[in-house]
Formats: C-alpha cells, structure tokens, sequence
C-alpha cells in the first residue's frame, strides 16, 4: 500500500515501540514556585504547547461559538466555570495536532475532580501525565513574590533576586519597562499562600498516591531546576 493511502485515511497515529509516548506535563507549586518560568522555558525547548485554562477562558468568552455563549453566561451570572465544562474545554483544546507530541498544563487541575477528569482524559489520549511539585519554603516563596517584576507588554516575569533582566528594569524580549504585580504586596501574598496551601495540597498528596508525582526542589537556581526537569521529561 502506498504511503499517501495510510495518509488519507485520518487514523490515531498509535504510539510505536520506539516512540516514547507522549507527556501530560503538570507543573505543581506555590505562587513564587517558578511554575510560570519552567513551563514557559520547557515549552520552548520541547515544542510542548502551554495550556492555561485562564487564557482559554479569556479567549473563548470573545468568540461566537456554543461554548463561547457558555462562557459568557456563566461568568455573567458570576459563577465559576464548572468542572464539567473546564474539563470539555481542556479536552478540546488538547485535541489539536500541536498538542500531538505532549503539551503542559497551566493552572489545571486545582480541584481533586478536576484530576480525576485530567487522568481520564490522559487515558482516552493515550499520554503519561508527569506531574512535578517545584517544593519551595514558604520564606523563599514570601522573598521572591515580593521581588518579582512583570513586562506589561509580552507577559515574561522576572525576578529581581533569581532571574533578574539583563537591563535593570527592562524586558529581555522587549525592551518594555517591567513592573511590580499589584498583587505582590505582603498581606496579598500572604493569602495567596494560605489560598495555595488549602486548596491545591490536597491534589499533591492525591497524585503522590498514584505514583505519579516527582519533587523536585524549587529552591535552586532557574537554570538548575530546568535541567532536572529537562531530564525528566526528556528526550523530546
Ligand atoms: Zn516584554
């Protein structure tokens, strides 16, 4: 049979013994973790997309599709995006062919049935979800938030203490003057911690149960914990 016959027909393409099958990347971690910064950093250097459900979200509530109308109604009412519906979202947005070789999730699961949905979907697509909890203490959490610089522009972070930009102030991307997150203030980040601890721990013990979970210390330097995630998820 000719190649271009097997082409058309639009089948799965099924994993082959010699070809690793494709990562679901969870990144878990505290706000200050550097979850934002790897994912962005993996994403370049495996082609992985980065999935955040919060951008979907923005981009859907601007579209004129079933789920658009949805979107808007509910956050209209406002309530929050069920499950269900996050879970329909992710799924079609992870069914895309940039997806095909892996992709990382951003921002998703943060409830213990929003990853029970995930490794559902994980099984229908045939992927490993690897899930990495970035451990960091909450002093090392509380001094970079309040260090951290955002470009208003482009969205890169940078950190002052662990990632400053190579001209004090400016985007490395861009050249846009970075700014503090209003968001990064003592008592903000106060809550913001406790709001992480309360609500997102549950789900590292729920994955650590499964086997599923890899620490790896978010206390060293960017570099450093890029490299032990490199080797982890890879080769790509
Ligand atoms: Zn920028």
């Amino acid at each position: 049979m000719a190649f271009w016959a097997l082409a058309g027909e639009g089948c799965a393409v099924a994993a082959s013994e010699d070809q690793p099958v494709s990562k679901i990347v969870v990144l878990m971690g505290a706000p200050g973790a550097g979850k934002g910064t790897q994912a962005g950093l993996l994403s370049r250097r495996f082609g992985w997309p980065k999935i955040s459900t919060g951008d979907i979200l923005r981009e859907l509530a601007n579209t004129d599709s079933e789920l658009g109308h949805k979107v808007r109604e509910i956050q209209a009412s406002g309530q929050l995006v069920s499950d269900d519906v996050l879970a329909e979202i992710v799924r079609e947005r992870t069914s895309r062919t940039d997806c095909l070789n892996g992709y990382i999730l951003d921002g998703y699961p943060r409830t213990l049935n929003q990853a029970e949905l995930m490794l559902e979907l994980a099984e229908a697509q045939g992927k490993e979800p690897v899930v990495v909890n970035l451990a960091t203490r909450p002093e090392t959490l509380r001094e970079r938030l309040s260090s951290r610089l955002i470009c208003p522009r482009c969205a890169e972070i940078y950190n002052d203490v662990t990632n400053p930009p190579r001209e004090a102030n400016r985007c490395d991307r861009c050249g846009a003057v970075l700014q503090h997150r209003s968001d990064d203030d003592p008592q903000a980040i106060a809550k913001r911690l406790e709001v992480y601890r309360d609500q997102t721990e549950p789900l590292i013990e729920f994955f650590r149960k499964r086997g599923l979970l890899t620490e790896i210390s978010g206390e060293q330097p960017l570099d450093v914990t890029f490299e032990q995630l490199t080797r982890l998820l890879g080769p790509a």
